[in-house]
């Protein structure tokens, strides 16, 4: 039964000392404090598990359905992988820290952890003048590790300007920061794996900096730094046009931009759909869903076609 129903879920707010309000002020979100940083929308993560918000698997979260109920997912039965990716929304009211994210076998071995992190970024919206970091500038992993030590973040780090609407990929290995006045829709493998390379030498309210991880950092660190090479590629269905942002090992992600109706058909094992602005109609045989900017979802494998109708813009992703 539940097999043709969407999977509306509800997201999982974090408190982070870069964090702000915008996740109540623009998605409309019940945060915690002041110092909200990411809401986690679709998520089987034990470090924030989204729970089901409808339909005959109420209440049960993510991880649940992804275990008892692989056919909503087209999983094999004999596999035992966790749940591949996580979605997230984050507001950097402040810098986050410069880090980095080991690769599946760094993960595997040294933190016994099954995934390791590829992330990509989608910017939902960027203050005047914002930047983030990508990559760096040492061509040897010595000279990393002396700049590292040496505390030459400015002529280390590699920073760009943003603005909404653009798409960042960031591939394990990759150092990275989002900067402040940034609000971007983060869609990445299902990791929590984090090594802290700088952090402004900021301090808590006790006088307390928060832990680097350098030697790891160094370690899984690509050097020199490689620019992906990620090419975008549109396609119109009706009145909604596809654009492929990324299509890579861990996932393939899209924006698209409904301006009236479409039908489309699912060839995914399943997909991950976050409402970024606007509102919309999902039909999928003879049952409608109001969706609207903040609203998250997943159509599981048992839906080949469905329906779109209205003025929105999504973030879709499958593995
Ligand atoms: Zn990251």
């Amino acid at each position: 039964m539940y097999k043709n129903e969407p999977i509306f879920l509800q997201p999982v707010l974090q408190e982070r000392i870069w964090g702000g309000k915008k996740l109540h002020t623009e998605f409309h979100y019940n945060i915690p404090s002041e110092q909200t940083g990411e809401a986690w929308v679709i998520s089987a993560h034990p470090n924030g598990p989204s729970v089901i918000k409808n339909g005959s698997l109420e209440g049960k979260t993510l991880a649940d359905a992804w275990k008892e109920h692989g056919e909503l997912f087209n999983k094999a039965a004999d596999n035992d992988e966790e749940y591949p990716l996580l979605v997230k929304i984050l507001d950097a009211a402040d810098d986050l820290s410069v880090q980095v994210h080991p690769n599946d076998q760094f993960a595997r071995e040294v933190e016994n952890v099954p995934y390791g992190k590829t992330e990509c970024w989608y910017v939902v919206s960027a203050e005047e003048g914002a930047e983030l970091v990508l990559g760096h500038h040492a061509q040897t992993q010595e000279e990393l590790a002396q700049m590292v030590e040496q505390g030459e973040w400015d002529k280390l780090l590699r920073r760009i300007k943003v603005k909404a609407g653009d798409f960042v990929y960031v591939p394990s290995g990759t150092i990275h920061a989002i900067g402040k006045g940034i609000v971007i829709l983060e869609t990445q493998q299902s990791s929590d794996i984090t090594y802290r390379v700088y952090d402004y030498d900021r301090t808590d309210a006790a006088g307390n900096k928060r832990e680097l991880h350098l030697e790891r950092s160094i370690q899984v660190t690509t050097v020199p730094h490689q620019d992906a090479n990620v090419e975008q590629i549109e396609n119109v269905i009706g009145d909604l046009v596809e654009k492929k942002l990324v299509e890579e090992q861990y996932f393939t992600v899209y924006h698209w931009n409904l301006n009236g109706e479409a039908t489309r058909e699912q060839n995914s094992d399943f997909l991950q759909v976050s409402v970024l602005d606007g509102q919309a109609t999902l039909t999928i045989e003879d049952q409608s869903y109001d969706i609207q900017k903040g609203t998250h979802f997943i159509l599981p494998n048992g839906i080949k076609e469905y329906s779109l109708k209205g003025q929105a813009e999504f973030i879709v992703s499958h593995v």
